[in-house]
């Protein structure tokens, strides 16, 4: 697939996470999509002691070989964003 891989070598944060050749780096998925699923994205997550979700040692959406994964994932996200029914 030639939509599955993007770099901004240009960016000033590339590579944005260490642990990856550079050259196979993906920026595709930057800003993760699956970052609303909270514990339930399937990444390497932790929280800080805020609460705060920290994505900074998560490769997840940065491999290539994810595209696929972090679609299908995707489906969660537009579940969670359908119209919710009135509550009562
Ligand atoms: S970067 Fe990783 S831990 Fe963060 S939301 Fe995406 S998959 Fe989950």
């Amino acid at each position: 697939m030639a939509y599955d891989f993007v770099q901004n070598r240009q960016c000033e944060y590339f590579p944005c996470h260490q642990g990856l050749p550079a050259d196979s780096f993906s920026c595709l998925f930057c800003y993760c999509p699956l970052y609303a699923l909270g514990e339930n994205c399937g990444g390497s997550f932790r929280y800080t002691a805020d609460g705060i979700k920290d994505c900074s040692n998560c490769l997840r959406p940065h491999r290539r070989e994810n595209y696929a994964a972090i679609c299908e994932k995707m489906k969660d996200i537009i579940e969670m964003a359908k119209k919710q029914p009135d509550k009562k």
